[in-house]
């Protein structure tokens, strides 16, 4: 299955928004990455509470990209894909063991996407039309 050119879009524009902020050694490598639009997925029990669930390098959306699912959500889930990256076994063991409130790898997406949303405000010109 390949990427469309929306799906590549869009996931270089999110990359570029966690590119500047430098907290991990690497940037994040999305050439694998995949966005996927499964709504049967959130309808199961665990997925439920959730509008984007990411697995190593597959981000799950419960709703198209600009038709549902923001700029900010797939920011949010392409920093978990790069949380993977560095920390493959820590990262998704620490939602199995404390759960997703005060997860520091849950923060730690929260926080990327307002940064970054923060950054880009400041040049209103950059901002992607999806975002204005
Ligand atoms: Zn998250």
């Amino acid at each position: 299955m390949r990427r469309s050119p929306a799906e590549r879009a869009a996931i270089a524009r999110a990359k570029a928004r966690l590119d500047r902020l430098e907290w991990y050694p690497r940037p994040v490598r999305t050439e694998r990455v995949r966005i996927l639009c499964v709504p049967w997925l959130f309808r199961l029990p665990w997925f439920g509470r959730f509008d984007g669930y990411t697995m190593w390098d597959w981000i799950f959306l419960r709703r198209p990209l600009h038709a549902g699912s923001s700029e900010d959500l797939l920011c949010h889930e392409l920093c978990h894909v790069w949380q993977m990256q560095h920390h493959p076994v820590r990262m998704p063991l620490s939602f199995v063991r404390h759960g997703y409130e005060g997860n520091r790898y849950e923060l730690e997406a929260r926080r990327a996407t307002r940064a970054s949303t923060v950054r880009e405000n400041e040049k209103p010109g950059e901002v992607p039309p999806s975002m204005a």
